[in-house]
């Protein structure tokens, strides 16, 4: 079973999109929003995109590998790089980024820290691994395995962000949203 942060997004918005997803029913049309996220990442770091710098990373974990995909790393300074084409800061981007940072601690890199860079509003976060963030990370990924191993699927959230969500026709094509 491969677990990437996409994985830990959908576990944190709903059980159920996560589900779908890792059973094969995407309908999350990403191919135009990948393709404008590399055309920006090329523009705005023209030097790291010739470098190639891009880093895929693996660890095992309880039986299970863990995958990530790090915009740029910087190892002279233990640096995770990860470029934001969106104009707003979401806490998935920060949750992909301690992802990663755990995946380093894994592959025995202790100490990186993370700087999500969105270059539409000329800003910067730092993102820091806590002792906490492991404990969360750990313990997704023993519910998202087995939340993937029951042949259940999980009821619909309800919520409000179902609204916004790519399963929602999937989800409530017979059902009234409520307002929640
Ligand atoms: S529409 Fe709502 S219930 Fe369905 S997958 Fe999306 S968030 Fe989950």
């Amino acid at each position: 079973m491969n677990l990437t942060a996409t994985h830990i997004n959908y576990y944190q918005l709903c059980r159920r999109k996560l589900w779908l997803f890792s059973n094969g029913i995407s309908m999350e049309h990403t191919s135009d929003t990948v393709y404008d996220g590399k055309l920006l990442h090329e523009s705005s770091y023209p030097q790291r995109a010739q470098r190639n710098e891009e880093m895929l990373i693996s660890a095992e974990y309880e039986g299970i590998t863990l995958i990530g995909k790090i915009d740029y790393f910087d190892a002279r300074n233990n640096v995770i790089h990860e470029i934001k084409r969106s104009d707003k800061v979401e806490e998935a981007h920060i949750r992909q980024v301690k992802f990663y940072l755990w995946l380093l601690e894994l592959n025995g890199v202790e100490g990186a820290t993370g700087l999500l860079e969105y270059p539409k509003l000329r800003k910067t976060d730092e993102v820091f691994l806590s002792e906490d963030d492991r404990g969360q990370l750990k313990k997704a990924v023993s519910v998202i395995k087995s939340l993937l191993d029951s042949d259940t699927c999980p009821p619909i959230l309800g919520a409000k962000i179902c609204k916004s969500c790519s399963y929602f026709d999937f989800c409530y094509s017979r059902e009234e949203i409520s307002d929640r």
